[in-house]
């Protein structure tokens, strides 16, 4: 073959298939080959060590702009995202406006500002958002669009924020139904933790298993059935977002022959607020919230046998410490960076997940799952050169002292084993020896 642009050699190279001792050549930031013995001649050669080679993590699930300026929170999470193996981004974006009106911009700020490469979701705020999704497809090829069925009439009064109804994913269904679109929801029946919520809140108690006592498991499985036999009627392909509660498991395809689509977090296999509520407090407060070990247990069964297809983060960049106001704290947490050094550690280190299974639930679904999988999420011939280097047993207590991010995570005061060495990107590495390398190279991708 020509020379390569680059070569990584000695590494253990964990393919869509297998994994083997070997190395992976890369010319014009994509794979040009991979296999064992010797390399081909290539202009730069960097030694693995023997060292676990992954594809990039795809991050299916985050938020940009929400408690920092948009362009700001691009520049941080994606530094973050490649500090800690993650080469795809995809924030569920929000504006009240069309957006035609403000897509061109964030086109414009990721380009100038991402690390890595950004899948743009669109969340359905109103009824413009719906009449205009096949726009949003032609133009800017968007493939999913989010209903925040938190935000269901009364519970929201105290939002600056449209409410949303079943109607509203009805419809909203029925407009991705027209190019198989997919359709993702926050399942979470807010007018019963409207009577849930205050009970447990009276109560004064501080204790982080106490948000979890105030919004029940039953109230994300209820909308399941829901959506379930709705995404059946409307013939459309939709995604229960960020799922929490493992009952959700039967219920996304008790009634209907073709079942949700289910992703869950890296938060819900990993962190327990019965065991970590003294170590993390107010940090782990998110919607929905954090639940038992056993349930996390049913997790990672779930995503070994396939019934759930993702993993993501819910990544919102954010300073919250353990000792705030539970009540009043800002709910949703930061953890790009760590989601990696959580899977190996919790994960693979533990027996619960192969690296085969890793790549499938974290890099090659949710490529499949968003169009992306013809340029990412595998280690294979033709694909973008997006990889990480992994030392699967280099130990660190997380905190912002010991991770390139200065937020508090999850996973603050966790021993985690496993973390990345170097990223790379297109070809280019972008992280390595805890610093960013170059310049923003990212670009938001289209959806075939
Ligand atoms: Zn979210």
């Amino acid at each position: 073959m020509p020379r390569a642009d680059l070569v990584i050699r000695d590494c253990l190279v964990v393919a869509p298939e297998t994994t083997f001792r070997g190395w992976v050549a890369v010319r014009e930031g994509r794979i040009a080959a991979v296999g064992d013995g010797d390399p081909p001649p290539a202009e730069e050669a960097i030694d693995g060590g023997g060292h676990v080679l992954l594809p990039g993590r795809v991050e299916p699930h985050i938020h940009l702009g929400v408690h920092y300026p948009f362009d700001v929170d691009v520049e941080q999470t994606s530094a973050s995202a490649v500090a800690g193996g993650t080469t795809v981004m995809m924030p569920h974006n929000r504006a009240k406006v069309s957006y035609l009106e403000v897509y061109p911009r964030w086109e414009h700020v990721v380009a100038a500002r991402s690390y890595c490469d950004v899948v743009v979701h669109l969340q359905i705020q109103n009824r413009q958002h719906i009449d205009e999704i096949p726009l949003y497809r032609e133009r800017f090829g968007v493939l999913c669009y989010k209903l925040h069925l938190d935000y269901r009439a009364k519970a929201v009064a105290e939002l600056d924020i449209e409410p949303l109804d079943d109607g509203d994913a009805y419809l909203t269904m029925q407009q991705c139904a027209r190019f198989d679109g997919l359709c993702a929801l926050h399942c979470e029946d807010v007018e019963i933790v409207r009577y849930t919520l205050p009970a447990v809140q009276l109560s004064g108690r501080q204790d982080l298993q106490a948000w979890t006592d105030a919004r029940p498991a039953f109230c994300e499985v209820a909308d399941i059935h829901t959506m379930a036999y709705l995404s059946e009627v409307t013939g459309c392909r939709a995604i229960v977002l960020h799922m929490a509660a493992a009952d959700g498991i039967d219920a996304a395809r008790k009634w209907v022959r073709r079942p949700l689509i289910l992703e869950t977090l890296v938060q819900f296999l990993t962190v327990f607020p019965e065991e970590a509520g003294p170590r993390i407090g107010a940090i782990g407060k998110m919607n929905p919230p954090l639940r038992d070990r056993a349930n996390g247990e049913r997790l990672w069964a779930g995503l070994r046998s396939g019934a759930i297809a993702t993993v993501g983060t819910d990544h919102i960049s954010c300073e919250k410490n353990e000792t705030d106001n539970l009540w009043r704290a800002t709910a949703g947490m930061p953890g790009i960076e760590v989601a990696l050094p959580l899977l190996l550690s919790e994960g693979v280190h533990k027996g619960r997940l192969t690296l085969q299974d890793l790549v499938r639930v974290a890099c090659l679904n949710p490529a499949r799952l968003y169009h992306i999988d013809d340029r990412k999420g595998s280690i294979a011939v033709g694909k973008d050169a997006d990889l990480v280097l992994v030392d699967m047993y280099e130990e660190r207590v997380v905190s912002p002292g010991t991770t390139f991010s200065k937020w508090k995570t999850p996973a603050h005061g966790m021993a985690v084993r496993g973390w990345p060495k170097l990223t790379i990107k297109g070809g280019r590495v972008v992280f390595r020896n805890g610093e960013i390398v170059g310049p923003p190279t990212g670009r938001i991708l289209r959806s075939y």
